[in-house]
């Protein structure tokens, strides 16, 4: 009588070890991130470094530049005081341009200074912008074979769970709907058990309560869809101790 639920418990309960594998690989997937995260935290943090000190050359080069063309209009400016001071007619007006020129003479070497000053601090920067660069570049080389491996070791994660999802489905797609639709709903609930084997001595394989003794009969000989009325799960008849190996398990799937 068992032969007619045990192919169902045994397709149900190797649904369940197909799910939780493929939950697991998934686990396994996710688990990479920080691993990756971690090795390439130096090589992340010194690029964090270059992006300040490149910010800072940048910043420094257009107050140079910004200088550098004050500069310019002073010196024309200069020049044109340098030519009115030959047309100049009297002594006080004399006296006044060159007070100008005087003024705009001074600002003009006070801006060449600072721009003399500018072009230091940015070779200075650049001298340290290139000490980071290679800085970076010796660690992103140093974690590159590490991180090539686990890259690997996931993408390796990720077809597995393609090929244990193709499986899983081919495997599905045999066993009667309705034992499905009810097994696909528990389990996308978010429940790690969506079925089990009653024990036996007729209790729920997950919970262990007792099922009433009518109910543990129909588990045993008939195969209907039978839930745990404590926790809910799909009781199957009891597996045989044989029929637990996977091995055995296979043979039961095999159709008759
Ligand atoms: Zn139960």
């Amino acid at each position: 009588m068992t032969l007619d639920n045990g192919p169902i418990s045994s397709r149900l309960l190797e649904l369940q070890t197909m799910d939780k594998r493929i939950r697991e690989t998934r686990d396994r997937i996710e688990s990479y991130d920080p691993l990756l995260e971690e090795v390439e935290a130096p090589a992340v943090r010194l690029a964090e470094d270059v992006g300040v000190t490149e910010k800072r050359v940048r910043d420094l080069r257009l107050e140079e530049r910004r200088l550098r063309l004050a500069a310019e209009e002073k010196q024309a400016r200069v020049h044109r005081l340098e030519d009115r001071l030959n047309l100049v007619r009297t002594v006080r007006e004399e006296a006044a341009v060159q007070a100008e020129l005087g003024l705009v003479r001074r600002a003009l070497d006070q801006e060449e200074q600072e721009v003399v000053n500018l072009l230091d601090q940015i070779s200075r920067f650049e001298e340290r912008l290139e000490d980071q660069q290679s800085e970076m570049e010796e660690a992103r080389s140093a974690v590159g074979p590490r991180r090539d491996e686990l890259l690997a070791e996931r993408e390796l994660a990720r077809a597995e769970v393609n090929s244990l999802k193709a499986r899983r489905e081919e495997f599905a797609a045999a066993i009667d709907p309705r034992y499905l639709r009810a097994y696909d709903h528990l389990a996308q609930g978010g429940r790690r058990v969506a079925v089990t084997a009653m024990t036996e001595d007729g209790a729920c394989g997950a919970c262990f309560s007792v099922i009433p003794l009518q109910l543990q009969n129909e588990v045993r000989t008939r195969a209907p869809l039978i839930r745990c009325e404590a926790c809910g799960v799909i009781v199957t008849s009891p597996v045989a101790p044989a029929e637990s190996e996977s091995p055995s398990l296979r043979r039961a799937d095999a159709p008759a």
